[in-house]
């Protein structure tokens, strides 16, 4: 008979495009039908038929407190009272922003948007402003949201303007897109030495989480850092993930790197639909209506979402703790792993810092895309089905971060490499 989930999936392949509302979403690369999620809490999902899964996407990376956090949806329940949406501003909005720029180093302005994506899209915009120059180098393997100069890996060599990697968007929207290696900061000096008085910006997910993940190498961040400041350019953080992850500071406090702006999104909003992008005042003065880069949001700054993720912003500030130990459990989780396969002799790589970490299929270290690309996908799919057989849930992709939250408990994750350990053994 067909599952809940199987049904649920056929009806939605009929009314929308494949059947999910993001890509990521779909487990299709993995051979399976993705599990329609009924309700969460703490480390787990349940599913439209009855089962409960052990959690490691936590919604792609907002769920740093685990699912359904008293103290979030308690805040959710009472804002909702006070009705949804005013398209006005609030008391909420400005104790958000004065508690991230007083927390925050280098953020002394930010703005409120909905999601990851428009907050890298207005941030590329206002340091285009700013410095008055079109030009932006991103790196091959990260991610910054779906707007169309972003769209870009750009395959072939990094002296080559972006070719648009995604079907209805004009090269002229990408031909200003540079693509560099990641830890590789030659690409990155060969572009500005190319391109000395054009690059607006330099954008880099400071660790890189979307090609599963990827660390800074020693000198990367600091690198780009100094980079920037010798041509002038902007060096934008995409701290869409690592922001209030790796530490209330984000990747700037975790690496001592100082970014112009950062983009924030998923833990901001604490899974309400929320992004923001801040930095330095005199590019953010730059923005309307204070400045002419024009950026506007109908939703923004919603006053539900904002007492959403003032909640879990708040409880991340007053807790410390919180992360010091998501860190160590996270040191301790990733490097047992390595273990597990140092046992089996199997050459693969494990990649983490804090609580972000990846299991490679692949023999070399990973150190960018390429390296990242030569894993081997189809063993990851049965990875990905072994596991989730035995109800534990992974991200339906060898590209994606394992995401630990404060919920999971060093039982839970025992377990997990108890299975994992069984899995090594068999391939
Ligand atoms: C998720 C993500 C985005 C896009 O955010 P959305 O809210 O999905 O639009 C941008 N940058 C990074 C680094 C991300 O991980």
């Amino acid at each position: 008979m067909m599952s809940r989930s199987e049904a649920l999936f056929q009806r939605a392949c009929r009314v929308i495009p494949g059947g999910v509302n993001s890509p990521v979403r779909a487990f299709g690369s993995v051979g399976e039908t993705p599990r329609f999620i009924r309700s969460a809490n703490g480390a787990y999902l349940t599913d439209a038929d009855g089962v409960e899964y052990l959690d490691f996407v936590g919604s792609w990376g907002p769920m740093i407190l685990g699912h359904n956090h008293p103290a979030v949806r308690e805040a959710v329940q009472k804002a909702c009272e006070g009705g949804l949406s005013y398209g006005a501003a609030t008391e909420y909005e400005v104790q958000i922003a004065e508690l991230i720029c007083s927390e925050v180093p280098n953020i002394e302005m930010i703005r409120m948007v909905n999601s990851g994506t428009e907050a890298v899209m207005s941030a590329i915009r206002a340091a285009r402003g700013y410095t008055g120059r079109d030009k932006i180098v991103k790196f091959m393997g990260c991610y910054h949201g779906h707007s169309d100069a972003l769209l870009v890996q750009a395959g072939s060599g990094v002296m080559t303007a972006g070719v648009p990697d995604s079907a209805g968007v004009p090269a002229g929207c990408t031909k200003d897109t540079l693509s560099a290696v990641y830890n590789d900061l030659g690409s990155v000096e060969k572009l500005f030495a190319e391109f000395p008085e054009e690059i607006a910006a330099v954008i880099v997910e400071p660790v890189a989480a979307n090609m599963g993940v990827v660390p800074p190498e020693e000198g990367f961040l600091q690198g780009l850092r100094s980079l920037c400041t010798r041509y002038g350019a902007v060096l934008i953080f995409d701290e869409v993930i690592t922001g209030f992850r790796l530490g209330f500071t984000g990747a700037q406090g975790y690496f001592g790197v100082d970014a112009d702006l950062v983009t924030y999104g998923k833990i901001i909003g604490a899974g309400m639909p929320v992004g923001a992008y801040g930095g330095k005042r005199e590019i953010l003065s730059l923005v309307a209506p204070s400045g002419p880069v024009y950026q506007a949001g109908t939703l923004s700054g919603n006053p539900v979402a904002m007492q959403a993720g003032m909640a879990q912003l708040k409880l991340l500030r007053e807790h410390p703790e919180i992360y010091t130990e998501l860190n160590r459990k996270g040191d301790w989780f990733f490097e047992e792993l390595k273990k597990a396969l140092k046992e089996c002799s199997l050459p693969y790589q494990v990649n983490h810092v804090g609580s972000l970490g990846s299991l490679f299929f692949t023999g070399g270290p990973v150190t960018d895309y390429a390296s990242a690309k030569t894993s081997d996908t189809a063993l990851f799919a049965s990875w990905f089905r072994y596991m989730l057989g035995k109800q534990i849930y992974f991200a339906p992709s060898q590209f994606e971060a394992i995401f630990l939250s404060a919920a999971h408990t060093r039982e839970e994750l025992e377990q997990v490499l108890e299975l994992g350990r069984e899995f090594l053994k068999r391939i």
